[in-house]
C-alpha cells in the first residue's frame, strides 16, 4: 500500500505566497479567529485567522519549512523564500497544528466559528454572533480534537 492510500480525504491544498511549500489535509477541526497580540504580530494581521488540523491529517511538502522555537515550547513554520507563515504547534494544544486560513485554497468555505483572546479584539471589527471567549479559547478547540 503506498504510504498515503489512507482513509483521510485529502480535499484541502493550500501554499505559502512563492509556492515553494504546499499542503494537503483533511477537513479541519476547527477553524478560529485569535485576536492575541502575538498572532497580530507573527502573522502582521490585526485579524489572524487559523485552521487547526489533527497532527496525522496535515502533509506538507517538500516539508513545513524553517522551524522556529520562539519562545520555548512553541512551534512555528515559515517558508524561508518568501517568509509566509506556514504552521504553528502550541504545547497547551497537543497533537493540533495551526495553518494560517489565507494559505488555504478553500479558505472561502471554512468560515471561523470562534473568536479566541476576543477581549484584545479591534473596537473597528464588525461584530458577528459568534462564540467569543475572553481568554486562549483552549478548551473549545480543544474539544474540537477528533
Ligand atoms: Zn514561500
Ligand atoms: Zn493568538
Amino acid at each position: 500500500m503506498p504510504p498515503d492510500a489512507d482513509t483521510h480525504q485529502t480535499n484541502i491544498t493550500g501554499r505559502c505566497y512563492c509556492g515553494a511549500f504546499s499542503l494537503r489535509a483533511s477537513r479541519p477541526q476547527v477553524v478560529t479567529f485569535c485576536h492575541c497580540i502575538d498572532c497580530k504580530r507573527i502573522t502582521g494581521s490585526p485579524l489572524p485567522a487559523f485552521a487547526a488540523f489533527n497532527l496525522g491529517d496535515i502533509v506538507f511538502s517538500p516539508s513545513a519549512g524553517q522551524e522556529r522555537t520562539y519562545p520555548t515550547g512553541v512551534h512555528r513554520w515559515s517558508c524561508d523564500q518568501c517568509g509566509s507563515l506556514l504552521a504553528a504547534q502550541f504545547p497547551y494544544l497537543e497533537g493540533q497544528t495551526y495553518v494560517p486560513l489565507g494559505l488555504i485554497d478553500q479558505a472561502a468555505d471554512l468560515p471561523p466559528t470562534l473568536h479566541c483572546h476576543a477581549d484584545a479584539a479591534m473596537p473597528w471589527l464588525p461584530k458577528d454572533d459568534l462564540p467569543r471567549s475572553a481568554g486562549s479559547g483552549r478548551n473549545q478547540l480543544r474539544r474540537a480534537k477528533t
